[in-house]
């Protein structure tokens, strides 16, 4: 029985061309910056954002906690959303490993940090506080239906870091899904950024990898605390390699899993006994609720998943399911075909 696997992007194996370029990377010793491949890859991901420089590393976490290391400096304080994927699922490591004190800001639906919201977290000069040093922004953002942030919010919150001598981190696992979503260039969605973090192992299908851009200065610091957290690796051009197609092949198709969710979310919509709102879904994450409460979103995953449709199951009455480059318009068809008869029982 064939699979289609809508449980994360995460799940996407490297493509032929990946492994071929894997193959046959050239290699070198990353930690002395003799690897060319990542070097490369470096180059092109600095060049793709607009940034002087980027840091290859091993996760999206790693990537998020180093660009925290390297902004701000033991009790300093960071703004994030409430929903943000940093405060969530990153085991607190800016506090843990970091002794950053995370400040949180609830997020709108639409994953944004209303504005008088951060105003209202900046710390005055005083004491009692820790210093405000960092604004962390989700693009897109997971939690929130994977909504993108776009350019004329990013110039908003901009405004705020510059008055208040902050730095902005965004958090960008799916930067490229926003871009094309909003149909910008990448390097103008990450101008107000200081950094920029996104994952070369989601969408992108690439087996390993994500990066960190932003000023030299700022990346020298990233490699230290890359180095620190046991992140130095050495002939990583193996990986690199694969990093390298993905820029080069993988980022201009992401329009195709953003027309396969929104699909999939129309679909939903028409089931009864499924609640969703399918406007809400403009790039590649659908999150929907079961209504009736004989279903658990538990038991939904499993009679799909019975049937070769697989999603996750993230809350009581709540599944998520993502579309990737392995997942085709017709697969899309087949898994609302499965959840029809699924919700009939
Ligand atoms: C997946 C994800 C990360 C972390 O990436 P890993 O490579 O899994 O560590 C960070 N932020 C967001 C928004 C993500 O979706």
């Amino acid at each position: 029985m064939p699979i289609i696997e809508l449980r994360s992007d995460t799940m996407t194996p490297p493509t032929a061309a990946m492994r071929q370029a894997m193959a046959q990377a050239e290699v070198g010793d990353d930690v002395f910056g003799e690897d060319p491949t990542v070097n490369r890859l470096e180059e092109m991901a600095a060049d793709r954002l607009g940034k002087e420089a980027a840091l290859y590393v091993a996760s999206g976490t790693m990537a998020n906690l180093v660009s925290q290391l390297a902004h701000c400096g033991r009790g300093d304080e960071i703004i994030l959303g409430s929903h943000a994927h940093t405060f969530f699922y990153e085991q607190g490591g800016s506090a843990a490993v970091g002794s950053l004190h995370p400040r949180t800001v609830v997020n709108q639906p639409d994953g944004k940090l209303a504005l008088e919201d951060i105003e209202a977290a900046i710390r005055g000069d005083n004491v009692h506080f820790p210093r405000s040093r960092l604004i962390l922004l989700e693009n897109t953002h997971n939690i929130c239906n994977g909504c993108p942030l776009e350019i004329k919010y990013m110039q908003a919150v901009g405004d705020i870091a510059r008055r208040h001598r902050l730095k902005i981190h965004v958090d960008g696992a799916r930067f490229f899904n926003a871009a094309i979503a909003l149909k910008v260039a990448p390097g103008d969605l990450a101008a107000e950024a200081d950094s920029v973090s996104f994952c070369l192992s989601k969408g992108l299908a690439a087996p390993v990898g994500s990066m960190v851009c932003g000023t030299q200065d700022f990346i020298n610091e990233a490699r230290r605390a890359r180095k620190l957290l046991g992140g130095g690796m050495r002939q990583a051009g193996i990986l690199a390699a694969a990093g390298i197609i993905a820029l080069n092949e993988m980022v201009e198709r992401l329009a195709e899993d953003h027309a396969n969710a929104k699909k999939l979310a129309e679909g939903l919509a028409e089931i009864a006994g499924l609640s969703i709102d399918p406007h809400q879904i403009r790039t590649n994450i659908v999150f929907f609720e079961l209504t009736a409460e004989q279903m658990t979103a538990e038991q939904f995953t499993q009679q799909i998943n019975a049937a070769g449709v697989r999603m996750l199951p993230v809350g009581p009455q709540k599944v998520r399911a993502v579309t990737h480059y392995q997942v085709t318009a017709d697969d899309i068809e087949q898994a609302l075909a499965v959840i029809s008869k699924v919700m009939r029982r």
